[in-house]
């Protein structure tokens, strides 16, 4: 799967948003949205009147990048989003909510959820008692994740746990820190995501 190999605080940048793609550094002063938060290259600081699909296209693309999804796959959560009953807009969002690199992130086992995407491949997190090395796996209601045997004195996994009171779990997640084990309680809420996001604009974007 292709993934973004570029730049991370540059799409930071280009969307004028801090994404946290990057961990620690982005709760420090070496993050680069706060040194320069303008858009990246020649014409970062020029005025610029954004269209109205311009308006949509990027709040598209902050959410695509927060998530670190491709193009193609976030088309079809959209679309699988649209094909269920209520509000599209947070379907959408709790199916990204519900993805285990995304979940292996909120619980704190990884600094960014791009960290999260490389210990889920490299086979470090169980789910049920099963290895999963899929990050795009959908959790459901009741779904254990932990932290394999083997890996539970990794760095990563150590240092991103440290640092997880900064961020907290939210509440619709349960963490055994001892044991390096979540349980998924229940789906987000929209109420639950607080990230600044416009959803309705996304819909807007694709509906065109
Ligand atoms: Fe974005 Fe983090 Fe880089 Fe800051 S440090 S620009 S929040 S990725």
């Amino acid at each position: 799967m292709a993934r973004y190999t570029g730049p991370r605080c540059r799409l930071c940048r280009r969307e004028g948003t801090k994404l946290f793609l990057k961990g620690d550094r982005c709760y420090s002063d070496k993050c680069a949205f706060e040194r320069r938060s303008y858009a990246p290259g020649q014409h970062g600081q020029a005025r610029i009147k954004v269209s109205d699909y311009g308006i949509r296209l990027r709040e598209k693309q902050r959410v695509r990048r927060m998530y670190g999804i491709q193009e193609k796959q976030f088309r079809r959560y959209f679309d699988w989003a649209d094909r269920q009953k209520g509000v599209t807009g947070t379907n959408l969002l709790v199916l990204l909510e519900r993805r285990l690199d995304n979940i292996v992130y909120r619980l704190g086992f990884a600094d960014s959820r791009s960290q999260a995407r490389q210990l889920v491949i490299h086979r470090h997190f169980l789910v049920n008692g099963r290895m999963v090395n899929i990050p795009s796996y959908l959790v459901r209601v009741g779904d254990v994740i932990e932290v394999a045997e083997k890996s539970k004195d990794i760095l990563p996994i150590k240092t991103a746990q440290e640092a997880l009171a900064r961020r907290g779990v939210p509440e619709w997640l349960e963490l055994d820190s001892e044991k390096l084990k979540g349980t998924v309680k229940s789906f987000p809420e929209r109420s639950h995501i607080t990230m600044p996001i416009q959803e309705q604009l996304i819909v807007e974007f694709y509906s065109k």
